[in-house]
């Protein structure tokens, strides 16, 4: 796409105008600080609370006022909460490009990379290793390492050497992103010994989205699963995961999916293993076949799909916030939330690279094809470091920085406007101007 931007105010009021999405920001509270709404830029951390949210709560709050444990099955209940597991597979499928059964929400995100990885991390003396992303989100850092401490000395007996079950790919030696040859080239080189590749959709850090199909495809010709992290992907990255064959995948709903701090997380399973009882799994009773659970009986019989892999019933209060933030992304839909998040990231870009003519500041560390990023920039700091990020904040962006020296900003296509990429450029100028004077 040529996109042509103009560095002018006007320019991004008239973007703002021709925006089919413009009126989803008033569906968000944008918080205020100082009498002003900040610019927000940090919907890749903690997405802004929708304005429905609060009577979606309030819903369920007033049924179990109502009907206390009946409401779990009371038929005059338009949604009992038996069923509530159900409610969000629609528009989260959607989101995720998977079929309904093959996506549920359940547990929170590194949970949920325990168990996934106890269905699809099955070690062998001589199948063994896991291909990651260097520098991958700290808590993904401790799965692997105590999911393989915890597979290494299983039963007592050393099945394989922890240390070099762990393959990191980094990017080549002055460059910030990965190639996805060399992702390839990695698969292949460790084909015989590999037993999974799990790497983020969208890196944290730096912003890149990796090519998931291309990933997967080379994990199978290795004898491989495939599987992602997509924290930093679901809600931001059109995804495909069931055409691209991705085995599974796990992410959090508080970050772009706006569900709330701490809220449910949710899988994908591909239905070949949905529908495979024998896959191996930890088993609880909301796993367990719909028909068979109150008859308390033994013997574990799954559900059909993702669903088999639940394992406690449904978190009412906090999955009513997550279906009211779904509820948003089915009317928007991701394909017009991309293509404005394009445009949106497209322009912020550009305005940075404006100021950066003057004097460089910046060095951009996510990768400017849009086809490799999300919404996310990352910024490495040439000049002024923290004390820049600290003028930003105290003139009402509200960014965040990652030590040493990354400011990362996340324009999101459902609330941040092209005006505000304008301003901001407005404001960084003033800071620069600021720190120049200290
Ligand atoms: C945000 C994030 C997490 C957070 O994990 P929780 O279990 O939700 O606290 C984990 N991994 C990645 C890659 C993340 O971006």
């Amino acid at each position: 796409m040529n996109q042509v931007y103009e560095n002018s105010r006007e320019f991004a009021q008239k973007m703002d105008q021709q925006d089919p999405l413009k009126n989803y920001r008033n569906e968000f509270h944008i918080p205020v600080i100082n009498g002003k709404q900040v610019i927000y830029y940090t919907g890749n951390s903690l997405g802004l609370q929708p304005k429905r949210t609060r009577s979606f709560i309030e819903k369920e709050l007033k049924d179990w006022e109502l009907f206390g444990v009946e409401g779990h099955f009371n038929p005059k209940k338009d949604n009992i909460w038996y069923h509530f597991h159900t409610y969000s597979k629609k528009s989260l499928s959607a989101i995720m490009g998977a079929k309904p059964e093959e996506v549920v929400s359940m547990n929170n995100l590194t949970v949920n990379l325990h168990l996934l990885m106890v269905s699809f991390y099955r070690p062998t003396a001589k199948k063994y290793k896991i291909i990651v992303e260097a520098g991958a989100f700290p808590s993904d850092q401790y799965v692997f390492e105590s999911q393989l401490n915890w597979h290494a000395y299983h039963g007592g007996n050393k099945l394989f050497d922890p240390k070099e079950a762990l393959v990191e790919i980094a990017p080549r030696k002055g460059e910030r992103n990965l190639r996805t040859e060399d992702i390839i080239e990695t698969i292949q080189k460790h084909s015989g010994e590999l037993a999974l590749v799990l790497i983020g959709g969208v890196q944290y850090y730096t912003g890149q989205f990796f090519n998931l199909k291309a990933i997967t495809e080379a994990a199978h010709k290795a004898g491989a699963y495939a599987g992602f992290d997509l924290a930093h992907a679901a809600g931001n990255i059109n995804l495909k995961l069931h055409d691209w064959d991705v085995d599974f995948a796990t992410w959090c709903t508080y970050k772009y999916l706006n569900s709330g701090p701490g809220n449910v997380s949710g899988i994908y399973v591909h239905e070949r293993f949905g529908n495979n009882p024998e896959i191996p799994r930890f088993a609880g009773w909301w796993g367990h076949s719909e028909q068979e659970r109150f008859k308390m009986k033994k013997g574990f019989i799954p559900m059909e799909g993702a669903d088999g892999w639940q394992l406690s019933n449904v978190n009412i209060i906090g999955g009513a916030a997550h279906i009211a933030s779904l509820e948003i992304f089915a009317e928007a839909g991701m394909e017009a939330l991309r293509k404005k998040s394009v445009l949106l990231t497209g322009y912020l870009e550009y305005l940075i690279k404006e100021v950066n003519k003057e004097e460089k500041i910046f060095e951009l560390i996510t990768p400017e094809n849009p086809e490799e990023r999300g919404c996310q920039l990352s910024l490495l700091t040439l000049k002024y470091g923290k004390a820049l990020f600290d003028e930003l904040m105290n003139r009402g962006i509200l960014g965040d920085w990652r030590e040493p020296d990354v400011i990362r900003l996340a324009p999101v296509p459902l609330y941040n406007t092209f005006e505000e990429q304008y301003q901001f450029s407005k404001i960084l100028k003033e800071s620069l101007e600021a720190l120049k004077q200290k």
